[in-house]
């Protein structure tokens, strides 16, 4: 019996080790390691989830939003931390949290100097990034020409990195594309280093491109997204599930051939008699509502078990008949099974997604 009889996402801290050990092996000895840990780690928290990364030897953290940052200042973490999109009336937010900016465009860069200038701020350290192909974010030659003209004036703020994001550095149809990115950074971040009279980090692998281009373009730091919480473009095998979402059975019940189960009478039972667990989990907690009616199977007590009906939203059921169960056993919702390859596979979406619907509610445990 799991000794936590309420819904929960489990976070396996050695299982976390495991896949950084991975990517690293793939890393020269002295690059630099970032992890990214928006949207709240991948869901798998955020303060004290940063912690363990500190403990564990990582050089740099990133996050989307300044509230992230500050979450992580708030549990004591010192590392440094970039936040990757922050508007920019939160600069002085930024500066008094030691959070620094990605900065990616003129106008931006412009607007922080000012406010770093104006907080008494010397050599704080922003990171330039560079549009390469993903065409979202980020500088182009000719705003980046305009940027180095300002640089000898900007003495509030210190270059501490350059970089760029692939787009599809884990498919092998876009390697040429990858290819592309890589020389375009190869050209900008030279340009930029070239005005400076000191060598900002230069970064631009992310998970996939750690295993599929750290030969070609290691440069001096590498960001890691998704890879430490056990996705691999190459061998899936090699990763272990870091996130484990598990939730207590609150009752069982016998339900006759006819009758239905749950909400607009969408879970109809066809045999004599059907055991039904009911979880305390629903799409609230993350638990995606187009699951229902056996779209999925939940693990329980070693057996997959449809969902039956539609899941609700602090509840769902499912079909355990023939398997044994009582109220209080632990179902895995997806983990080791169903993984969240399978899941994202059923609801046509990425891992990713997976990961971070998994609700603010539900606690995270670390298991050490
Ligand atoms: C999210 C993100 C990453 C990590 O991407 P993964 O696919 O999860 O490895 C790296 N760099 C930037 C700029 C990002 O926004």
């Amino acid at each position: 019996m799991s000794e936590h009889q309420y819904t929960h996402l489990e976070i396996n801290v050695s299982n976390i080790r495991h896949n950084l050990r991975y990517f690293r092996s793939f890393l020269s000895a002295n690059s630099k390691l970032l992890v990214l840990v928006k949207a709240y780690g991948y869901g798998h928290g955020i303060g004290e989830f940063s912690r363990i990364l500190e403990d564990n030897g990582v050089d740099y953290l990133a996050v989307a939003f300044p509230g992230e940052g500050v979450a992580i200042r708030e549990a004591g973490v010192r590392l440094p931390v970039i936040v990757l999109s922050s508007g920019m009336e939160h600069y002085p937010l930024l500066i008094r949290n030691r959070l620094e900016p990605s900065l990616p465009c003129l106008e931006a860069f412009q607007r922080f100097v000012r406010e770093a200038s104006a907080l008494g701020q010397h050599d704080y350290p922003v990171h330039i990034k560079l549009d390469t192909g993903m065409h979202r974010l980020g500088f182009e030659k000719a705003e980046l020409e305009a940027l180095t003209e300002e640089l000898p004036l900007a003495r509030s703020v210190r270059i501490a990195s350059v970089f760029s994001h692939f787009v599809a550095s884990g498919d092998p149809a876009h390697d040429d594309f990858t290819r592309t990115q890589i020389a375009r950074f190869e050209t900008l971040s030279s340009f930029l280093s070239d005005h400076l009279d000191y060598k900002p980090i230069r970064h631009l692998l992310n998970s996939p491109g750690i295993e599929r281009f750290a030969k070609e373009a290691g440069y001096d730091m590498a960001r890691l997204g998704i890879g430490i919480y056990g996705m691999s473009y190459v061998d899936r095998s090699r990763l272990r599930p870091t996130a484990y979402l598990k939730t207590p059975v609150l009752q069982v019940k016998y339900v006759r051939q006819g009758e239905t189960v749950g909400y607009a009478r969408a879970g109809r039972v066809t045999v004599p008699a059907a055991k039904i667990a009911t979880l305390a989990i629903g799409y609230a907690d993350g638990v995606n509502r187009h699951l229902s009616g056996g779209k999925a199977c939940f693990s329980v007590n070693g057996h997959r078990a449809p969902t039956i009906g539609n899941i609700c939203m602090d509840m769902c059921m499912l079909d355990v008949t023939g398997i044994e169960v009582k109220p209080g056993d632990m179902v895995t919702v997806f983990g080791d099974d169903p993984t969240i390859f399978e899941l994202a596979d059923i609801l046509g979406t990425i891992p990713y997604e997976i990961l971070t619907s998994v609700a603010f509610r539900v606690p995270r445990i670390y298991k050490m």
